[in-house]
């Protein structure tokens, strides 16, 4: 099996397929901290594309309460079991060496087994990558158990009766925003017997072939994040296809420039922004400092993968949530979560104002910019001194046009006398 590198993991990995990457990767990054569950996105996603007969069942984004439920049920329980259990049977540890810290590897080195290493390593050989297939059961609810905080399972009786403080909550959830990650390495895609999955080189969405799939259902099992789905009534797989006409720039609203996908744009929550990250020579992102996408993942390291330890280096980052405690959080997103929340916690001048960006603009910001301004509050905040200032961040498209311009102040507006009670 040819040998790839994946900077998530600080290191080579065996992977089915060489070395080739896109030019740009669609990417995104979503502040788990702010979001509501309104579902929105889920509803613009499920009127846009999954509305038709044999879909029914089908939500390419969802967003589900965690730690319990999952859409479909348990996945992630589920394919963290398998790894565990692969890992006793080749009698090695799944662990980390976050020590190993540079430039080319954010979060140390894994020194576990993907996906596909652990495949490789047991009896069933005839997979690429190590996966189940859900039951029909299992994909029944897209946020099972929702708004329910189980994460004190040890003692039901404490639920809610004990106060909430930062920085961890005794009694918690969280939800977790979830679509396709348009791996760049994609298990999807390496498990179709047929050759129905490609990676698009222009900017690294993956998509199934419809005239190709003949329904094995085998991309269904072996994707960790069971972001492919079968749809019984024309009898092939289907997954989401990151509104590719959007983020090609054929949306009249953008004039020709690339655009947010439906799910990010009807975000009302403004936790979503995504983009598209350059990729260089050797397939790993290549520098572009005032990218925001760039700053927030590889510059600040706010925003962390989810599951890299599965191996197909996800291209959806995630700014952990603050109140969940950090066991939890290091196994779905990495050993970079304690300098995440840290970070996000206490944000640096150029971090807040690059936090104003999400969902400033549907056009997809390639650049930003800060205009410096004065300070507006000051204060020690856990022993630390901590001030803000009223910035001005601009976005700019991918032609260079100016599509936002945000305070981190948010401006007030004084209605007029003559408007008082006019409602
Ligand atoms: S999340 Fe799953 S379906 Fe999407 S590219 Fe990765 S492996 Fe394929
Ligand atoms: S629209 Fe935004 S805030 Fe609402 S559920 Fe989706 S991600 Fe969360």
């Amino acid at each position: 099996m040819p040998e790839v590198f994946n900077w998530q993991l600080g290191r080579k990995m065996n992977y089915p397929y060489a070395e080739r990457h896109p030019r740009w990767q669609f990417a995104f990054v979503f502040n788990i901290n702010r979001c509501i569950a309104c579902q929105t996105c889920t509803m613009a996603c499920k009127s846009t594309w999954t509305f038709s007969k044999g879909q029914e069942y089908m939500w390419w984004n969802n967003v589900e309460t965690k730690p319990y439920g999952g859409y479909p049920r348990s996945w992630d329980v589920k394919t963290l079991g398998l790894l565990d259990e692969a890992h006793r049977k080749a009698g090695r540890n799944a662990s980390w060496d976050a020590g190993q810290r540079a430039s080319d590897r954010p979060y140390g080195t894994y020194e576990g087994m993907t996906i596909f290493e652990a495949a490789r390593s047991g009896e069933r050989r005839e997979e690429v990558a190590l996966g189940y297939e859900p039951s029909d059961e299992e994909w029944r609810a897209p946020n099972f158990y929702e708004d329910t905080a189980t994460g004190a399972q040890d003692d039901p009786a404490k639920l809610n009766m004990k106060p909430v403080s930062l920085p961890v909550h005794d009694t918690w959830f969280f939800y977790l925003q979830r679509l396709c990650n348009h791996c760049t390495y994609p298990a999807c895609l390496s498990a179709c017997p047929r050759g129905a999955i490609y990676k698009r080189p222009e900017d690294g969405i993956v998509l199934i072939d419809q005239g190709r799939c003949r329904g094995y259902r085998k991309c269904v099992a072996q994707c960790p994040y069971k972001k492919p789905m079968f749809r019984a009534a024309t009898r092939v797989s289907e997954k989401c296809i990151a509104c590719y006409p959007r983020v090609e720039g054929k949306d009249p609203v953008t004039a020709g420039e690339p655009m947010e996908t439906r799910c990010m744009a009807a975000c009302v929550g403004k936790i979503r922004l995504q983009g598209l990250a350059r990729i260089g020579e050797d397939g790993t992102w290549a520098e572009d400092r005032y990218n925001p996408l760039y700053y927030l993942i590889k510059v600040e390291k706010v925003a962390l993968p989810l599951y890299p330890q599965f191996g197909t280096e996800p291209n959806g980052y995630y700014i952990p949530p603050r109140w969940v405690p950090r066991p939890y959080l290091r196994q779905m997103f990495g050993p970079g979560v304690d300098e995440a929340i840290e970070k996000y916690s206490f944000p640096s001048r150029e971090l807040l104002a690059v936090l104003q960006l999400f969902r400033a603009s549907q056009t997809i910001m390639f650049r930003y910019e800060i205009i410096e301004g004065e300070k507006i509050f000051e204060r020690t905040v856990n022993g630390k001194r901590w001030a803000m200032y009223n910035d001005t961040v601009v976005g700019f498209s991918k032609s260079g046009k100016e599509v936002a311009r945000v305070t981190v102040e948010e401006p007030k507006y004084v209605r007029p006398a003559k408007h008082y009670n006019s409602i």
